[in-house]
């Protein structure tokens, strides 16, 4: 049992439990605010995050931050983090028995942050919580998830930032749904009241 993010984050720094971290350079356990209201998931650190051991740094990452900035958000107010911490070889998907070696790790962490809100970046992410759903129907709205954490936690799954690098037809649709959060946020605070 863990009882702070950096605990967790030293654990993860020394973790051999998958192959992946053989060809690794550094582990990337999460960055950001510890007392985050909104914790974003991605798939798998690519071959900046890597090399320099912090989550979203290259070109998705830019576009992340762009995203952000739309509804005036910094690195620092929120907590991302993916699925698995090491990254995969020449970025292929991680294998099931990853995801599942690295899960303790993320819910830990989610279990110590518990943030109001989950934002789960790309198809990957969505189906660790959310197995049966398809990105192209269910991105930009809020989903109810029991039966994983102790209290229902709810997720807002959007597409991949990467995916519109490749797809420019996809940055309109990640900006219109970053911007459902903070009035989504705002629900579920005063929901919780
Ligand atoms: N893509 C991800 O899913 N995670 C990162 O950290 C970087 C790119």
């Amino acid at each position: 049992m863990y009882n702070t993010l950096e605990e967790i984050e030293a654990q993860i720094k020394i973790c051999k439990n998958c192959q992946l971290c053989e060809q690794a350079k550094n582990a990337v356990p999460g960055k950001g605010n510890k007392n985050a209201e909104i914790l974003f998931i991605g798939e798998a650190p690519g071959r900046n995050e890597d090399i320099k051991g912090e989550p979203f740094v290259g070109a998705a990452g830019k576009f992340l931050d762009t995203l952000l900035n739309e509804i005036n958000l910094k690195r620092e107010d929120i907590y991302i983090t993916n699925i698995v911490k090491h990254r995969p070889p020449n970025n292929r998907d991680p294998k099931p028995e990853e995801v599942k070696k690295c899960w303790p790790f993320l819910e830990a962490q989610i279990n110590i942050i518990k943030p109001k809100l989950i934002v789960t970046l790309g198809r990957h992410a969505m189906h660790r919580f959310m197995p049966t759903l398809q990105i192209s129907k269910v991105h930009g709205t809020a989903k109810i998830v029991t039966g994983i954490f102790k209290e229902k936690q709810i997720f807002f799954p959007m597409y991949h930032p990467a995916s519109a690098l490749y797809n420019p037809g996809l940055r309109s649709t990640l900006i219109e749904d970053i911007k459902k959060i903070p009035i989504l946020l705002k629900k579920i605070k005063d929901e919780s009241q």
